[in-house]
């Protein structure tokens, strides 16, 4: 069998109910306007007060204030260099920090889950039922416990988290010693459920034991919960440990280099290497690096497979790639659900795509 990675992209959470990159503020607004911002309404208006403020720059360059991306990075970069239009004092030293718990209470309200009918747990996506199912038949086939798949993913939400509990398949983030026995999942941006240590400087604690709310529909909204986490003993900061998709995440981002070099390391060992959702922004100049020196070994990539609705990734995707694997790549262009269709074999999507061969 081969070893086998996983990458999953912003499309894999639209899947399980998040706002799309370009909605995302629009949704954030949304949110402020109905008044369920779970009390950070003053971020959100800060937030918006920027993103206002980048609106009457854009006559002088050209900055797209309706993506995310684009605003976390010039939010960052505004606060290193102290000028952000009148916004100044306090209100700079806070814009960051607003920036993420928008982000964070965005995606916590937006994305809803159920509860299993056999008992309390929260219940999976069947998207990511799938990729569950997926990842059993791959260990099934592993005699070796060396050659394990591994799931990477750039997204802050709690969804394949929920997944795997779900399932009850053991899962680590990896954020401090590796335990090589329970499945390793990295979530290469942070994640909503994430809290910084008080004690020692670099530590992150997470926990999988999240307050939330009931909904009026019978859905549930999970909160990552960060200030219930611990480390060194005490409980970690209330403050999601999230980094920008961006330029400067290696800079801020110290605490999470654990998770990074598994990746590489992982990439190195990867066979198979399965790309779903993730459209390669220009500005992801990391994701170039963490390939390219992941991916300097002696293991033979056997498959490179990109699953993404967007046909303009394929090309950023094959001029990403060497030489040595181009016919080896595989482009899909299908939607995250789809995806999990065709990868486990399902008959609407084989009959679709009769070439591809199904994960072994
Ligand atoms: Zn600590």
């Amino acid at each position: 069998m081969a070893r086998t990675v996983l990458i999953l992209g912003a499309g894999a959470s639209v899947d399980a109910g998040a706002p799309v990159m370009n909605d995302f503020l629009d949704v954030s607004q949304e949110l402020l306007d109905n008044n369920d911002c779970d009390g950070n309404e003053e971020d959100f208006e800060l937030v918006f007060k920027a993103i206002s403020r980048m609106r009457q720059l854009h006559e002088k360059v050209n900055i797209n204030v309706i993506n995310l991306e684009e605003v976390f990075s010039a939010i960052e970069m505004g606060v290193i260099l102290g000028r952000f239009g009148d916004i100044e004092g306090d209100e700079l030293a806070r814009l960051s920090k607003s920036l993420k718990r928008v982000i964070c209470t965005t995606l916590e309200r937006t994305m809803k889950f159920e509860f299993a009918k056999s008992d309390d747990r929260l219940q999976a996506t069947e998207a990511n039922l799938r990729l569950m199912g997926l990842l059993k038949r791959l260990e099934e086939k592993n005699t070796s416990k060396k050659l394990r798949s591994c799931v990477i993913t750039f997204n802050y939400d709690l969804a394949i988290d929920i997944a795997f509990m779900f399932r009850k398949i053991d899962f680590t983030y990896c954020l401090d010693e590796t335990n090589e026995t329970v499945y390793p999942f990295l979530k290469l941006h942070g994640s909503l459920n994430w809290g910084k240590c008080r004690v020692c400087e670099d530590g992150i604690g997470s926990t999988t034991i999240w307050e939330g709310q009931t909904n009026k529909d019978g859905s549930h909204c999970a909160k990552g919960s960060p200030g219930t986490a611990s480390h060194c003993g005490q409980l970690t900061i209330n403050e999601s440990v999230i980094v920008s998709p961006t330029w400067n995440k290696l800079q801020q981002a110290r605490p999470l280099r654990n998770i990074w070099r598994r990746a590489a390391q992982e990439l190195s060992e990867a066979q198979e290497i399965i790309i779903i959702g993730y459209s390669f922004p220009d500005a992801d100049i990391f994701f170039k690096f963490l390939y390219a020196l992941g991916s300097d070994s002696n293991t033979r990539v056997r498959r490179f497979i990109i699953g993404n609705p967007d046909e303009s990734v394929e090309e950023k995707f094959r001029n990403l790639i060497g030489s040595g694997i181009q016919q080896r790549f595989e482009f899909i262009p299908e939607r995250y659900n789809e995806l999990m269709l065709l990868l486990n074999g399902h008959q609407k999507m084989t009959k679709k795509y009769p070439k591809f061969r199904p994960l072994t």
